[in-house]
């Protein structure tokens, strides 16, 4: 038998891998920083073997809470991803699985590699409504892909839309597979009209060297992108300084910040209701954003979330309260679980690529049903 994670986003460490009942791995630490979390590793040998996969340093993950309830998720064709039974005891996560072939991969979320990524701007460019821009490079020298969708003319309302500053939430690019392909069907009368009058940058991934390392949440430098907007680093965070720059240029009339949660088992939208600046306007666009995605894809709900914050306490370092703040943006950060929703659970894939796929084009119709309050 042979545990492997040497490949585009892999994650592992083997501890011992003699016995297919007692093979032990580890988590590596995202490199420069603390936090571990996200796995993603093949195993070879173990055809119709009883495994016991025993992820031993479970409990120094940064969120363990995101074991509870939480099942593995397994591929063998790197396509289709299902649950496999998993249990969390003792500070260690084992997985129970026996493999229908000789080498099976296991991992935190389904996958998405920066080579899958390469491909999605390279079909969304040959599109009439697209265009790659090159926004600049990450710590280790990749390309930063904005892909503008829609007219560049100077009167439109602008709508950033990025995933991917935590890298290990590859929820946040599947959601964006159905998002860019929603905008880019010349046959969907819903995306004509919100292209009528907004113009949208796309950034698929804004951490391309933390996913191809198989990080949880930092870029190549240790960085946590999502905490450096306020103060962006040429060496330290480049993939937000350079980003950050496009904005400024362009303006921000309505954004979106794509995650995954590791706890919450729901979909649901955070905003900036904690930055000095904010106001009724945009709290009605947010309570009717959220009670239209609903009705769209009810995988959406509005209960379950992140408590809000007290006015005026927001970080600014944060995306979506640093957009709001700065360009008076109605900003949201989009929240989508590593486990399942548990209003709607799904037992043989949980939260899974084609659902945040979905999602992700049920959001431009909820765009559609705001756009005359932007
Ligand atoms: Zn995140």
């Amino acid at each position: 038998m042979h545990v492997s994670s040497e490949f585009d986003g892999g994650n592992i460490r083997v501890v011992d891998c003699k016995e297919a009942n007692n093979i032990q791995l580890e988590i590596r630490r995202d490199r420069e920083s603390g936090f571990l979390q996200w796995f993603y590793f093949r195993l070879t040998g173990a055809l119709q073997k009883q495994c016991l996969i025993r992820i031993v340093n479970a409990g120094d993950a940064s969120y363990p809470r995101g074991w509870e309830d939480y099942r593995v998720v397994a591929s063998y064709d790197r396509e289709f991803w299902f649950r496999v039974d998993t249990f969390y005891e003792d500070g260690e996560l084992s997985i129970q699985h026996q493999p229908a072939y000789n080498a099976v991969y296991y991992a935190y979320f389904a996958p998405y590699s920066l080579e899958k990524h390469a491909s999605l701007v390279a079909v969304a460019q040959t599109s009439p409504r697209a265009r790659v821009i090159h926004a600049g490079t990450t710590v280790q020298g990749r390309d930063i892909d904005v892909i503008r969708i829609g007219d560049s003319a100077d009167d439109r309302k602008i709508c950033w839309a990025i995933a991917r500053q935590h890298p290990g939430e590859t929820m946040a690019e599947w959601w964006m597979e159905g998002f860019i392909s929603r905008l880019l069907d010349g046959t969907d009368p819903v995306s004509r009209e919100v292209l009528r009058e907004l113009t949208f940058y796309v950034v698929p991934n804004m951490n391309p060297d933390g996913s191809f390392l198989g990080h949880l949440r930092c870029n190549a430098a240790g960085a946590n992108l999502n905490r450096c907007w306020r103060e962006p680093d040429a060496d330290k965070s480049p993939e937000v300084l350079n980003v950050r720059r496009m904005m400024e240029n362009t303006r921000v009339d309505i954004s979106l910040d794509v995650h995954g949660d590791e706890a919450l088992p729901y979909n649901f939208i955070a905003s900036a209701e904690g930055v000095p600046s904010w106001d009724d306007r945009r709290q009605d666009l947010l309570d009717t954003y959220r009670s239209e995605l609903m009705q769209i894809n009810p995988d959406f709900q509005a209960t379950h979330g992140y408590p809000r914050s007290a006015p005026g306490q927001a970080n600014l370092a944060m995306c979506s309260n640093y957009l709001a703040e700065t360009f008076g943006a109605f900003s949201m950060t989009h929240e989508m679980p590593f486990k399942d929703t548990a209003d709607s659970p799904n037992a043989m894939q949980g939260w899974s690529p084609e659902r945040a796929e979905h999602l992700g084009a049920a959001n431009v119709e909820a765009i559609y049903r705001v756009l005359g309050k932007l």
